[in-house]
């Protein structure tokens, strides 16, 4: 009886993704060699086949056995997870059989089962990172000198390659990882997407979306595969796309396409091919141009410095959403202001006024940093929508009743914006008139002879909406501050999520000291003339 070697890559480790031939020659084996996590995970395929698994950690002992059992007429399936033939077992059984003098006619039968691996089941789980040319470098330097390995990752840095990092870390190599993140960095921007795929289909998969700058702040093991993307690598609701060229030939939200497919093929629409009878290189002539400056060069010659921007700062237009009003206290709007609004805005971006005397932007853009650096510079007070919290302040008369305007520009800087449990309001009216409506808020204050009253637990819309209960009137205003910001971080700590913050106290029935009015009655308040 004649032996047959089958070497056989299983895939990522999930039964789903083992191809028929290799769960066949799995079942059509005599004795499965692997390892034991290996073997474990296609349990489910195996019958009565022997296992040899223990005993034997070094591969090349491995791959000795497994020739020797095929010599003695067994049909031994070798295990590799992903593709064998990717650092995997496929290499190191041939090199065995070729040290003695093995020849495919006579020799005993081979079979290598290709297996889907990492870098394709990874890449399936961020997006489609390796849509462009891409490369695998193993950072394991136990069989490889380090030498060669930074050698090509340099070389990848510069060809501009998508990476795939297999075997990036390990409990004793920990510092190739970092080494191999200071090369990229080197030729690539800090912001490039990373995506780390642990035990990809797996029951321990994990994914995580980074960038090149940041990639050594998550967990990197032994199972983990990290992927870098190239130049123009983007991240688009949390997956990671390369585009298929560097230059968009295609306009994606047209359906008549600038270039007409005969047009793309010109010499002149494509600089930087290699065109029959061009006699020189024309791009890239100096030697140590980089791959960056390459495409750079040759998408200026096309006159198209908006793509060249693209390359540097791969960022897709996504929608960038914002509230922004003119100050804390100031209400009106200058034409200059309204003028950058409605740049900003474009054709295409949307300016809303809310119920909340903001301002709401929605402005497609690559570059949010751009547009708030534009608003602050017109001086535009900026506020994140969602559950933040947001200080409604009145305008002071004009400005005319004064006093209370640095406690509301200090609790807006101490507060403003944070992010909550749930959107929460706080009203702060300049005098006892309380015109912009403080008591309608979560927390309301109303500065009136030059202290404070506080009011708690306001529901601001519904149609069981109510003012907030009365809970201390005439709070020092050196202490006023303080007091808002323990309440503020009383809820943001304590609150549930989504518990608006009247629940939140009838919930707790005290507040940082202050009752509701369930457990104890609300507070008389004196009466206040008009506007004072
Ligand atoms: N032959 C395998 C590679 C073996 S080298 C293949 O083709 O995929 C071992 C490395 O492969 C690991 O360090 C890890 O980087 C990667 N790897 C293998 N299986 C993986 C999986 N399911 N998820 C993530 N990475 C994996």
């Amino acid at each position: 009886m004649k032996g047959k070697l089958l070497i056989v890559g299983f895939g990522p480790g999930s039964a789903e993704h083992i191809t028929k031939r290799a769960k066949d020659a799995i079942g059509e084996s005599d004795t499965i060699i692997g390892y034991k996590t290996y073997v474990d995970l296609i349990s489910e395929l195996i019958t009565d086949q022997e296992m040899v698994s223990t005993g034997m950690s070094e591969e090349v002992t491995r791959a000795q056995a497994a020739v020797r059992f095929a010599e003695k007429g067994k049909k031994v399936a070798v295990i590799s997870s992903g593709d064998a033939g990717v650092y995997g077992m496929a290499g190191l059984i041939y090199e065995v059989l070729a040290e003695k003098g093995w020849k495919e006619e006579s020799g005993i039968e081979v079979e290598v089962i290709p297996g889907i691996s990492a870098i394709q089941s990874c890449a399936s789980l961020l997006g489609a990172p390796v849509m462009h040319d891409a490369c695998t470098i193993s950072l394991s330097d136990h069989l490889t000198p380090w030498a060669i390995i930074e050698k090509r990752l340099e070389a990848a840095g510069m060809g501009d390659f998508v990476v795939a990092l297999y075997n990036p870390k390990s409990g004793r190599r920990t510092k190739q990882i970092a080494e191999a993140q200071r090369t990229l960095l080197q030729y690539r921007s800090p912001e490039t997407p990373v995506g780390l795929v642990k035990s990809a289909y797996r029951d321990t998969e994990k994914v995580v979306l980074t960038t090149l700058a940041n990639m050594l702040e998550h967990e990197i093991g032994m199972l983990t595969t990290v992927l870098i993307g190239n130049s123009s690598t983007f991240l688009h609701d949390g997956k990671m796309i390369t585009p298929r060229g560097y230059r968009r030939k295609y306009t994606l939200h047209q359906e008549e396409q600038a270039l007409r497919p005969h047009e793309r093929l010109r010499p002149e629409n494509e600089p930087w091919a290699l065109h029959e009878g061009k006699e020189e290189k024309g791009l890239g002539a100096k030697k140590q141009d980089s791959s960056l400056q390459i495409v750079m060069e040759a998408l200026e010659k096309l006159g198209e410095p908006k793509q060249a921007q693209y390359i540097l700062h791969p960022q897709i237009e996504s929608i960038f959403e914002l509230a922004v009003s003119p100050g804390v206290a100031n209400k009106k709007f200058t034409p200059k202001q309204m003028i950058l609004l409605a740049e900003l805005a474009g054709d295409s971006g949307t300016i809303e006024y809310t119920p909340h005397h903001h301002i709401l932007l929605k402005i497609p853009t690559g570059n949010p940093e751009n547009v708030t650096a534009a608003l602050t510079e017109a001086g535009f007070l900026l506020a994140p929508v969602g559950d933040v919290a947001q200080l409604k302040a009145c305008d002071f008369c004009d400005g005319e009743k004064q006093d209370a305007i640095p406690y509301a520009e200090e609790i807006q800087r101490k507060i403003g914006g944070s992010e909550m449990p749930k959107e929460l309001k706080i009203g702060l009216n300049g005098c006892g008139m309380a015109c912009y409506g403080a008591v309608h808020e979560d927390i309301g204050l109303v500065f009136r002879t030059g202290k404070f009253d506080l009011f708690l637990g306001g529901k601001t819309v519904g149609r069981t909406a109510h003012p907030g209960q009365p809970v201390a009137e005439g709070i020092e205003p050196e202490r006023i501050v303080e007091v808002i910001e323990r309440i503020v971080g009383e809820y943001q700590a304590n609150a549930h999520p989504n518990e608006r913050f009247y629940k939140y106290f009838k919930r707790v029935q005290k507040v940082q000291g202050f009752w509701h009015s369930d457990s104890a009655p609300a507070i008389e308040l004196e009466p206040a003339p008009c506007g004072e």
